[in-house]
């Protein structure tokens, strides 16, 4: 072990939270977060107990709060979004030592199931059934699958914040591996929130120079500006609709990345892209939902859709390597930080819709 990392080391450390209890965000009801007092637990065999550095917020945060979750019955620990450093290490783990810093996607495929031989690991039932939860908290277990899979050294020169972008930037270079963007095409991102701004940033990861962002909220449009979007449109200003079909001389964008996860946006991005071009439908809709599609549209004008959802380990390790580079500012979607002991506030102010993404440090 470097001094560097057992300087890190949470357990026993007499500033730290005591090494016998841990706190540990749970929702209780819909709108009811609470932290509860738990045993700090042991790992098993081939188990990591990762001390959380940092957590992020997410929309799937938000929806189980606000509405609960078909996956996660209340009460549930919530937070997938982490960084920390290894504070107990399971029998058989190799490659890891005691005060590591580590980052970590929440989800693993089990590599065995029909969809898994098939390449299509994010469809993985028990990768979603077994999902990580709980990183709002000071400890979290890592169980055997993950650690095997989707854990990874956290290198020096990305901070916790910027390490704990795995999940979300998995998820968004799934989607683009999908969509194959190319330097020369000009791409429209509807939505303005985090998911939206970092397809913006992954999308210059591919060359491309021309990218549209559209969305709602005044803040977030600036942050869209700040973050470089070469045009950026309010979506509730009339006009909004004809200044992106301009795009490309008239005929549309080549590629509209859908980002609300609103059927609304769904239909836009129909209406929006370019004949012959691709949307990625990316942000799921409320359960229930249906789109109506003119099928004249969809086949004359030779539309491609693509539906991506979660992501691949091949996926994850390309998202690695992309917050390993200096030159895409990803952590700039992190616009708030509060401690574990403000996570009512977090959700407080999560549901007002201010703010990117939070960083929530024990
Ligand atoms: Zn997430
Ligand atoms: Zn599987």
């Amino acid at each position: 072990m470097t001094a560097a990392w057992s300087a890190g080391l949470g357990l026993g450390s007499a500033a730290d939270a005591p090494a016998f209890a841990r706190r540990q965000a749970v929702v209780t009801g819909l709108r009811r977060i609470e932290l509860r007092e738990k045993e700090v637990p042991s790992p098993g065999r081939g188990e990591m107990l990762v001390r959380v550095q940092c957590a992020l917020s997410c929309g799937t945060d938000l929806k189980t709060f606000r509405r609960g979750h078909p996956l996660f019955p209340l009460p549930t620990p919530i937070g997938h979004e982490f960084s920390g450093v290894v504070a107990a290490l399971g029998a058989g783990v190799r490659g890891f030592e005691l005060g590591q810093p580590v980052m970590a996607a929440p989800t693993a495929p089990c590599r065995e199931c029909f969809l898994c031989r098939r390449g299509q690991e994010n469809l993985c039932r028990s990768a979603i059934a077994n999902m990580v939860l709980g990183a709002y908290g000071d400890y979290l277990l890592l169980p055997r699958h993950l650690v095997a899979i989707n854990v990874f050294p956290k290198p020096a020169q990305i901070s916790f914040e910027r390490a704990a972008l795995l999940e979300p930037v998995s998820c968004v270079v799934h989607a683009q591996e999908l969509a194959r963007p190319q330097s020369f095409e000009t791409v429209l991102v509807i939505g303005a929130g985090p998911f939206g701004l970092l397809h913006l940033i992954v999308l210059r990861s591919y060359g491309v120079q021309r990218v549209a962002v559209s969305g709602r909220r005044a803040a977030r449009l600036n942050w869209a500006r700040q973050l470089g979007a070469d045009l950026v449109v309010d979506a509730a200003l009339p006009g909004a609709a004809d200044s992106l079909r301009r795009l490309n001389d008239g005929y549309g964008p080549d590629l509209v990345i859908e980002c609300t996860g609103e059927v609304a946006g769904w239909q836009a991005a129909l209406r929006l892209v370019r004949r012959g071009g691709r949307v990625v439908l990316f942000g799921g809709c409320p359960a229930g939902s249906s789109l109506k599609i003119d099928t004249r549209r969809l086949h004359y004008d030779n539309l491609t859709l693509l539906a991506p959802f979660h992501f691949r380990p091949r996926d994850v390790q390309r998202a690695r390597e992309l917050l390993c580079d200096p030159r895409l500012a990803l952590e700039r979607v992190i616009t708030e930080r509060r401690r574990l002991s403000e996570i009512a506030e977090v959700f407080g102010f999560l549901e007002k819709g201010d703010v990117l993404k939070c960083a929530v440090v024990p």
